[in-house]
């Protein structure tokens, strides 16, 4: 019996469809402490966000909430609870297939 193939998908051009509105100053989900980030050793965030929003520093790590897919991955893989997450304010964040 044949099994049917899956469709090759594109993520990065999956999410390009996407837009985000960027809160300028209000970025709605922060670290609570860099030093917790340094003590983190395998850095989860890092890998597990879909859409990149965070990244490896010499200090600890970067957060840039442009682009955030409002997972909740970050919140989740973050075990020593280091990450304060909320939802945008109305209005703010992603906003779904466009384009
Ligand atoms: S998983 Fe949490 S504690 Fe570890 S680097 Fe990421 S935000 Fe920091
Ligand atoms: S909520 Fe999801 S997309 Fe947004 S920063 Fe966290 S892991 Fe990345």
């Amino acid at each position: 019996m044949n099994t049917p193939s899956l469709p090759v998908v594109n993520v990065e051009e999956k999410l390009f469809q996407n837009r985000y509105r960027v809160d300028a100053g209000r970025p709605h989900i922060r670290i609570r402490e860099q030093a917790g980030c340094r003590r983190c050793q395998t850095k989860p965030c890092i890998v597990c966000c879909p859409a990149g929003c965070w990244r490896l520093e010499e200090d600890g790590v970067d957060l840039v909430v442009d682009g955030c897919l409002e997972c909740g991955t970050c919140r989740i893989v973050c075990a020593g609870g280091n990450i304060d997450w909320n939802y945008p304010r109305g209005g703010f964040g992603i906003l779904f297939k466009f384009g």
